[in-house]
């Protein structure tokens, strides 16, 4: 079962991130049975669902929940399972794709800006402006220079977030090459997942080491201790969305929330 404790986990800013130093597999006191996992998750879930439901009350904070990670890592996957137990009011998934004509004649951080939480919101973001400095700088798109621009332009605009009460809680689904071959071949076996298919999985795939690279040097420029990167272990689905459920409830629960007061005196209602 995932600790309390996610410091082993962080990314060290400016420091230097080795992907192959983090585990893709749950450590050993991560091992625990299929039921105890459900138990932990229904758990996580209930207090999310309380903490959520303060933030949409008291409208002082928001919550930005980023996932990044190679294709199949479980971005989609998650997010259905840690986000049941919530109420949509309030919570909000994004999901950011290749950039349009129009959102790619804008400056990269406009489409996100827009789909940003509110105070009293929580947003999930499937991807995010973290792509204009993975896939793109794999892809050649962009060179060395404007790469180095939009980690202090991410870095201005995460902080300008943070002041204005939003946290960014950033996550990097780790799986491992091989697990990935696996559920590329399960999709591939199921023709109900044929649609999660795309060209792009393949290319990608095949300069997996040049995105470890990117993402190495993206999360060590862009975690901060206001604005964190976890490296989650994603090889195992159970753990993966327990540690995601706990990190997410660890990060509200720091918020300190405190239910609004009413706004009349309610000793005066009488109900006729
Ligand atoms: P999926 O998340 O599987 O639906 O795929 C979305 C695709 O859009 C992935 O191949 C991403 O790499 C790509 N994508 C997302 N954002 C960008 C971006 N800013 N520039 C180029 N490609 C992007
Ligand atoms: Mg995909």
């Amino acid at each position: 079962m995932p600790k309390t404790d996610y410091t082993p986990w962080y990314v060290l800013p400016q420091g230097k991130c080795q992907l192959s130093d983090f585990d893709t597999k749950p450590p050993a006191e991560g091992q625990a049975s299929a039921k105890e996992f459900e138990e932990h998750l229904a758990d996580m879930g209930e207090k999310l669902d309380k903490l959520q439901s303060t933030l949409h009350a008291a409208k002082t904070r928001g919550l930005l929940v980023v996932f990044q990670g190679m294709d199949t890592a479980g971005k989609d996957g998650v997010i259905r399972s840690v986000f049941t137990h919530v109420s949509p009011l309030g919570v909000r998934a994004e999901a950011f794709g290749v950039p349009t004509d129009l959102e790619s004649r804008h400056d990269f951080l406009w489409r996100i800006h827009a789909k940003a939480p509110a105070r009293g919101e929580m947003v999930i973001f499937n991807r995010s402006h973290y792509e204009d400095v993975l896939v793109t700088r794999v892809r050649g798109l962009i060179d060395e220079e404007t790469c180095q621009q939009r980690y202090n332009h991410i870095l201005h605009f995460e902080s300008l977030l943070q002041d204005a009460g939003i946290t960014v809680l950033k996550c990097y689904l780790h799986i491992s090459k091989s697990e990935q071959k696996k559920r590329l071949q399960a999709r591939l076996d199921d023709p109900r997942k044929h649609w999660k298919l795309q060209p792009s999985d393949f290319d990608d795939r095949d300069v997996w080491p040049e995105f470890t690279r990117a993402y190495e040097e993206a999360l060590s420029a862009t975690s901060t201790p206001e604005s964190p990167w976890y490296v989650v272990p994603a090889d195992s689905k159970p753990y993966r969305d327990s540690f995601v459920a706990g990190l997410i409830v660890q990060t509200l629960e720091n918020m300190k929330l405190k239910t609004p007061k009413p706004t009349f005196d309610l000793s005066k209602v009488k109900l006729s």
